[in-house]
């Protein structure tokens, strides 16, 4: 199966490092024009760039906080400017901040659900809104896997991934009828800074309890984001996808 994504606009947040990076170089290759949103990692979101560009592909990259109402704001203003339109938006951008229930500081509370949901909220208002008008579009919710298993010292996290499988339904369900196709990914342990550390403080007994017996690889999930973000997957909408290597379900 060719995927085909030329003539479109893609944005992908978070698209520094990981996850995010890779989804916005695999999408460029399957022809979609990038916009590589970073937050604190200007220099690596400039290397993703040159990625793109050096193998013949369109990138920009902008700096937002996703929490932030106005900076998203601006991040839109330049998509409309640049190319009036967006085909693709990834909520992609993510933090972690753990600790046992009892240690959990408010502060960490609300820095994890501002992150990882409130800007899924605010990118995805915008990007439905431009969709609306070509009556088409693609979004795709990048959740956890620790939204459906739980996991110690992640009660923020976890709530925050589950939350963003519920918006991901009920905007599925307005969407709908506009065109716009929208569903999220379950990642499971892939190899990135964001879980360096579990990996190496738990090695071993992590891959134990994941049956294909590796972590995966962002282009694991990359891959998926691609087929879900073409027209292949018009019938797909409001699904929560897990891509873990069954680790979900051992
Ligand atoms: P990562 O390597 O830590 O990268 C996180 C990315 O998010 C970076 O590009 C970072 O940009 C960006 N980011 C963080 N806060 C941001 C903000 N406020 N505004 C804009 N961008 C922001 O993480 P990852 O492992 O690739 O994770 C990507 C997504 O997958 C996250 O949503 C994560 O929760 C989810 N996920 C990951 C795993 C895993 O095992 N790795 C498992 C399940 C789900 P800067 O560096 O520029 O700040």
């Amino acid at each position: 199966m060719k995927i085909d994504l030329s003539g479109k606009v893609a944005l992908v947040t978070g698209a520094s490092r990981g996850i995010g990076r890779e989804t916005g170089i695999q999408l460029a290759k399957a022809g979609a024009k990038v916009i590589i949103n970073y937050n604190k990692s200007k220099e690596k979101a400039g290397e993703v760039k040159d990625e793109i560009t050096k193998s013949g592909n369109e990138a920009e990259i902008f700096q937002a906080d996703v929490s932030n109402p106005e900076e998203v704001g601006e991040l839109f203003a330049f998509i409309r400017d640049k190319y009036n339109k967006l085909d693709i938006l990834v909520n992609n951008a993510g933090i972690i901040k753990d600790n046992l229930l009892l240690a959990m500081k408010l502060s960490d509370w609300d820095k994890v659900f501002d992150t990882n949901l409130r800007g899924a909220f605010l990118c995805t208002k915008q990007a439905a809104e431009m969709m609306m008008a070509n009556h088409a579009g693609k979004i795709i919710n990048i959740s956890s896997i620790g939204a459906i298993r739980g996991g110690r010292g992640q009660t923020n996290y976890a709530s925050a991934k589950g939350g963003l499988i519920s918006f991901t339904r009920a905007c599925a369900v307005e969407m709908a009828g506009k065109g716009i196709r929208i569903n999220a990914v379950l990642p499971g342990m892939i190899a990135t800074d964001m879980s360096s550390r579990s990996i190496k403080r738990a090695g071993d007994r992590i891959l134990e309890r994941i049956p294909a017996n590796r972590y995966g690889n962002p282009s694991d999930i990359a891959n998926v984001v691609v087929f879900l973000a073409s027209d292949n997957a018009d019938y797909i909408t409001g699904q929560a996808i897990s891509v873990d290597g069954g680790m979900s379900i051992s």
